[in-house]
């Protein structure tokens, strides 16, 4: 059981975070506490090396009250995003600040070694720049398949077994102490979005969509992720969608959403297009390079491809579907459209939109803002697993950890 102490010196490092130049009689109201607790607490993280005063703010009579701020100076953490064909790096101070990314193209199915071995190279070259070897107090991960929190395990599908338990933590270990964390990048995303687009910032009750090749959905509720027993809340790509009939799932059943609207779908709808010569455009695509990608199919609509528009639309009509029941189980107040369907921009958003309208309960639709996502996706991963990094390092429990080794150091 964590103790009051940590949960309110939580409260306290989370204020400060939040309201940079922050006096102890704003944290008295933000936080609820006491002013002696709070007092104590900001003490014990001056000692932790976490808070440092920063200057002094305007007097209400007595003395000018100090103000404090974090000291995004006291470490880096390093965020990864794995998706499915692209890995991004990037090294942050403990505001969330990136100093540097970057980024390469990876295939998943060459499997974790050779994709782990990838990140370590990247991540290591990242510390090297930023003169961070040593100071590296977090890393967080995002994988493109559920995680199972708790033990930090990937939840891998069939049709990724390499995966399944890969003792990723341990794998990663060479590149710092430091703890590492876990998470599915839909997850990430959704975090991301929340510290760049102020929208999705102050949302409480929001279900973010994204994925590639297949399609997730994080649910964050009382403005916090939800993430269910084993990591797998709002795996929309599996719920069953009435179009699918019969179609094979990657998962192994039959009717999944991912079988009709996931990207894998669409790259094999196209390539038929192509084939049948149906989409002309496509079929161009086709004889240049080999393969009908899903972005393919967004340029081909975009220069007016009726048969591009047609798949498009309808992806983003089943997509809808599966987005209204998970509006009807939620109740969000804002739903954003992020991962590579997002790219097709107003081929799906008004499909979407209209879709979730018919199919969800009208109540649940009022005042429900359906947007496309503000975040380009190659640079959200990265911020969002930047931001998991600090809130597992700030977390209750790791804190107790943080300040048990710094009176350590002092004793
Ligand atoms: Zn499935």
């Amino acid at each position: 059981m964590l103790s009051e102490r940590f949960i309110s010196l939580a409260a306290v490092l989370d204020a400060v975070r939040d309201g940079e130049g922050i006096t102890q009689a704003t944290l008295v109201e933000r936080t609820g506490l006491g002013r002696s607790i709070v007092a104590q607490r900001v003490a014990e993280l001056e000692a932790a090396g976490l808070v440092a005063s920063d200057g002094l703010g305007p007097s209400t009579g007595g003395r000018a009250p100090r103000r404090l701020r974090l000291r995004a100076e006291a470490g880096f953490v390093l965020g990864i995003d794995i998706a499915s064909n692209e890995l991004t790096a990037g090294i942050a101070d403990l505001a969330g600040t990136l100093h540097g990314t970057s980024h390469e193209h990876i295939d998943l199915d060459s499997g974790p070694e050779a994709v782990l071995a990838t990140a370590e190279r990247m991540s290591n070259v990242l510390m090297e720049q930023a003169g961070a070897r040593a100071r590296i107090r977090s890393v967080a991960l995002g994988l493109p398949e559920p995680v199972a929190f708790t033990s930090g395990s990937p939840v891998a599908l069939p049709t990724m077994p390499d995966w399944d338990r890969y003792p990723v933590r341990e794998r990663l270990a060479s590149l710092s102490s430091a703890p590492v964390w876990m998470d599915d990048r839909v997850n990430l995303l959704a975090l991301g979005e929340r510290r760049v687009n102020p929208e999705a910032g102050r949302s409480e009750h929001m279900l973010y969509m994204g994925g590639g090749a297949s399609l997730g959905a994080a649910v964050v509720m009382d403005g916090r992720l939800y993430r269910g027993a084993r990591g797998l809340a709002g795996a929309i790509g599996h719920m069953t969608a009435p179009q699918a009939n019969e179609v094979i799932c990657r998962c192994g059943k039959v009717g999944c959403l991912d079988t009709v609207a996931g990207g894998a779908a669409l790259a094999r709808d196209g390539r038929l297009f192509a084939d049948t010569g149906q989409s002309p455009a496509l079929a161009a695509v086709l004889a240049d390079t080999g393969a009908v990608r899903p972005i393919d199919i967004t340029r081909a609509a975009d220069n007016g491809d009726p048969a591009a528009r047609a798949l498009l639309n309808r992806a983003a009509t089943t997509i809808g579907g599966g987005l209204a029941a998970l509006v009807n189980a939620y109740n969000p107040d804002l739903v954003i459209i992020g991962g590579g369907i997002a790219r097709a921009r107003e081929h799906v958003l008004g499909p979407i939109r209209q879709s979730i309208r018919q199919h969800a309960l009208p109540a649940a639709t009022q005042g429900l803002r359906i947007e496309l996502s503000a975040v380009d996706e190659e640079i959200a991963g990265v911020i969002g697993a930047v931001q998991f990094a600090l809130d597992q390092l700030f977390s209750p429990a790791h804190l107790a950890t943080i300040l048990s080794a710094a009176q350590a150091q002092s004793t």
